[in-house]
């Protein structure tokens, strides 16, 4: 790390979760006696406290602000557990859509968790509706400044209130991304490079040196899967998060379902208690979206869907014939997606169709390596014979889009978080090369891959805090 001359100030900068892993991200940024958190998650593949950032190797009463970056659990989840039940006294903000959203995800998401009499609940109803209220909403593109710590929110794409932040401390600036993507999808706006140059980006990793097929690829792709399995009888299942990414599934399978009236007696169910709430957040937002689905909007409104019902439980569905199922959970570890998958994947006529990203130790990871058999809830081994496809939906970025991106925001110092070691560490030497000829020189690029825990350290020449 290149010294200068004047004086210089140590950032520190700590995962707490997502450091070489996916799932329970929270990192933290100290410099100049200020400190500032980023996300708050659970991991997917743990439950109760286990699923919690290392909370205890960090004194959060030191954080004077805390960015929530948007509504998905394995970023936010845990934040009513730090709001409520640690010394963390700092600020919380987050974007609207997000803040709307994110009352009934955690709401469903303390349902769900207490569902199976589990005693290891993080937080109860009441303890987030007290969170909720100090959670203070912001706009994108507007900046806010706290005690000396200046941030804007940038529109990342991923799904409906997904922001990157652009922070300054001191004269440091710093990109966060989140979860982010660059592919132009029918409800979202892609990700923005912000106007100015960060001295360190922190960048997602999730797909490593990965690459996406094209969006009308994968579409055709979904869609013909989908009509050839309902076209043998078979029952097509698609675990999906709750919320996000499933709308804009929904949006593509009503669009194809109207125009293809040989497939409209085979009924599509979306099973949500949270459907009904959500569609009032997404016609409330629907201004943060992209161009394309707010002309729609000006005709009908596309998230009123004309092929799809919606289901508040399994008790109320009819098991009778073909039939496309999107249920939460996305990676089939418990509740309604569980379920229909113990129930459907015995028979080879069915398909599970995963669209989104799986984390290690999920069920939606596992049976990917197509196993003979897998075991239920309770306990039971089942042979599995349905056919099992991946496609991923999840809008992350994948190599190229990562690349590029990380190339024109242009940062001498690249964190990367929140993807699993292998991945991480693919990127990490496929920037290295990118950047080798660089090496030694004053446009060095320094490409960090922190553990949790681990503290990484650069120098900086700061100005003076007003
Ligand atoms: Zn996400």
């Amino acid at each position: 790390i290149p010294v200068n001359s004047s004086p210089t100030d140590t950032l520190h900068f700590t995962n707490l979760g997502a450091g070489n892993e996916v799932g329970r991200s929270c990192h933290i940024i100290q410099f100049k006696d200020k400190t500032i958190m980023l996300d708050a998650g659970v991991h997917p593949a743990y439950s109760g406290q286990a699923s919690l950032p290392y909370y205890d190797e960090f004194d959060l009463s030191e954080v004077d602000i805390l960015l929530i970056s948007h509504f998905h659990l394995d970023h936010a989840a845990s934040l009513p557990h730090v709001m409520q039940k640690t010394n963390f006294k700092g600020r919380v903000f987050m974007t609207h859509p997000t803040k709307a959203i994110y009352k009934w995800l955690m709401s469903d998401f303390v349902r769900v968790s207490s569902a199976g009499g589990e005693v290891d609940q993080l937080y109860s109803e009441a303890e987030l509706s007290k969170s909720f209220e100090s959670i203070e909403a912001v706009d994108y593109h507007s900046a806010t400044v706290v005690n000396g710590i200046k941030f804007t929110a940038y529109h990342a794409g991923h799904v409906l209130g997904g922001a990157m932040y652009f922070i300054e401390i001191a004269g440091v600036k710093i990109l966060f991304t989140g979860d982010y993507s660059r592919e132009e999808d029918r409800h979202l706006n892609v990700a923005e490079v912000p106007p100015e140059r960060p001295d360190i980006l922190i960048t997602e990793s999730t797909y490593g040196t990965a690459s996406h097929q094209p969006r009308i690829e994968k579409e055709t792709r979904l869609t013909n899967l989908i009509t050839k399995t309902v076209q043998r009888g078979g029952r097509v299942l698609m675990p999906v998060f709750a919320l996000g990414r499933a709308q804009e599934l929904l949006l593509i399978l009503d669009e194809y379902w109207a125009r293809h009236p040989e497939l409209q007696h085979v009924p599509i169910y979306y099973i949500s208690s949270l459907a009904k709430k959500c569609m009032a957040v997404y016609q409330t937002y629907i201004h943060t979206m992209n161009p394309a689905i707010r002309a729609a909007f000006s005709k009908r409104n596309p998230f009123i869907f004309q092929h799809i019902s919606s289901l508040r439980s399994l008790d109320r569905f009819d098991d009778i014939g073909p039939s496309i199922m999107l249920a939460s959970p996305g990676m089939l570890q418990n509740g309604n997606s569980r379920a229909l998958l113990e129930k459907w994947c015995p028979d080879e006529k069915n398909l599970l169709f995963v669209t989104g990203y799986s984390v290690d130790g999920t069920m939606a990871k596992n049976i990917m390596n197509e196993p003979s058999e897998i075991t239920t809830l309770s306990g039971v081994k089942v042979p599995r014979r349905m056919a099992v496809e991946e496609l991923s939906f999840a809008a992350h970025v994948d190599f190229v889009q990562n690349r590029d991106f990380i190339d024109a925001v242009d940062a001498r110092h690249v964190i990367l978080v929140h993807g699993e070691q292998t991945n991480m560490g693919k990127l990490k030497s496929a920037l290295l090369s990118k950047y080798s000829a660089l090496k030694g020189t004053d446009d060095e690029k320094f490409i960090w891959n922190p553990k949790n825990c681990d503290t990484l350290d650069l120098e900086f020449k700061s100005t003076k805090i007003a």
